[in-house]
């Protein structure tokens, strides 16, 4: 069936129009809830069973789960509905206002990833459920630019049915087969603060903050040892001090310290147990200084992402977009499929260039290819007797 850009055109209008911002600033924090109803309408019409799960203890947001035919090895295309926070004044549109200029869509998510949708929606019309060996489904999730509080929730609500995920982040069709993890953390050293002319008046936070970052470059000094990755452009893990506050003038013991950092791990490393190497090395500071220190998060993080080159998966987008798989330096929600057992791909078209920017765009000569090879996807994983797992 051919490309029918009018629909596509509408579909991504209609989408772009309903802003469904998640951010961890509350006064940005908007709902998806008519965004999902838009893509639940458009699935049901064209026969797929639509499941809209609330997230628990996120008032207003959802994830939609929508399938078509039957089958526990089915093929996944997720991605978020919701976008990052925008500013009017540094668009040349209203970024809720789909825009049309020299081959181009500009709206807020046009290319991340509002866009990725009616691209599925495009590739799916028209498919049969009787002759689907295996199901075709689409996940739009909730709150991935903020806490990926949609995934976490999917992930306790026990996963996916199926065998094969695509996550369709703007990579302009390339495969990509990892990308590193994030944690973002916090250190608040609680001492007391004193007279500065006698050290016994007080317990210095900021004496306690100097040990702590000494011991948090010498453990980033041990993962770069231990771990490395040369399909990354950075290749080995990093970790980053942010930012610092303490104290409050140059004659008084420093009462209170905190430090923010973040670390990007890579394939092989594991947040949690990132989180447990440093606090071990914390605690023996806290003791032994006899004051408090309380390490916490910033968000809860992602893992890293990686799915062998060799897996099925990689090997038949790398065959159908003629792209070889790589890797990218921004985070998805590809490690929460892989953790559900699901061999996942990130891939989807657009540009991550263009995202998380004003004037965001897609641009019009990626769809066409988006849409044949998410159809060839489908003929491949759904259409044809797959062996058994
Ligand atoms: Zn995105």
């Amino acid at each position: 069936m051919s490309l029918d850009l009018p629909r596509y055109r509408s579909f991504l209008k209609q989408l772009v129009a309903e802003p469904s911002v998640s951010c961890a600033v509350p006064s940005w924090d908007m709902s998806n809830q008519r965004v999902i109803e838009h893509l639940a309408n458009w699935l049901e019409s064209l026969g797929f069973s639509c499941e809209v799960m609330p997230i628990p203890n996120h008032p207003g947001k959802f994830n939609l789960l929508a399938t078509l035919g039957k089958g526990d090895g089915g093929l996944v295309f997720a991605g978020h509905s919701d976008t990052v926070p925008y500013d009017e004044h540094l668009w040349q549109s209203n970024p809720l206002e789909l825009t049309e200029k020299e081959g181009r869509l500009y709206g807020l998510g046009a290319t991340d990833m509002k866009g990725f949708f009616p691209a599925v929606l495009e590739a799916v019309k028209g498919l049969d459920a009787r002759k689907l060996k295996q199901p075709v489904m689409l996940l739009a999730t909730a709150d991935e630019e903020s806490s990926m509080s949609g995934a976490r929730a999917l992930a306790e609500a026990g996963g996916l049915k199926a065998r094969y995920a695509v996550v369709g982040e703007p990579t302009g069709m390339r495969p990509i087969h990892m990308h590193k993890g994030i944690l973002m953390e916090s250190v608040r050293v609680k001492g007391a603060a004193g007279h500065s002319s006698n050290p016994a008046l007080g317990n210095s936070a900021l004496e306690a903050m100097h040990e702590v970052i000494g011991e948090l470059i010498q453990y980033r000094h041990e993962l770069q040892q231990r771990y490395h990755n040369p399909g990354f452009a950075v290749a080995l893990p990093t970790l980053n001090l942010g930012c610092i506050h303490g104290g409050d003038g140059a004659n008084r013991i420093c009462g209170e310290c905190e430090l923010h950092f973040d670390l990007r791990s890579i394939p092989g490393m594991h947040n949690d147990e990132l989180r447990a190497g440093i606090t071990a090395r914390l605690t023996p500071i806290a003791e032994q200084r006899q004051l408090d220190i309380v390490f916490s998060t910033l968000f809860e993080g992602v893992d890293p992402f990686y799915q062998n080159e060799n897996s099925e998966l990689i090997r038949t987008c790398e065959h159908l977009t003629g792209q070889s798989p790589t890797s990218v330096a921004f985070a998805t929600e590809a490690p929460f499929f892989r953790e559900m057992g699901l061999q996942t791909v990130v891939m989807g078209p657009g540009s991550i260039d263009q995202a998380h920017q004003s004037n965001e765009y897609i641009e019009l000569s990626q769809i066409e290819p988006a849409v044949n090879t998410i159809r060839r996807m489908i003929e491949h994983f759904c259409l044809r007797e797959m062996p058994s797992a």
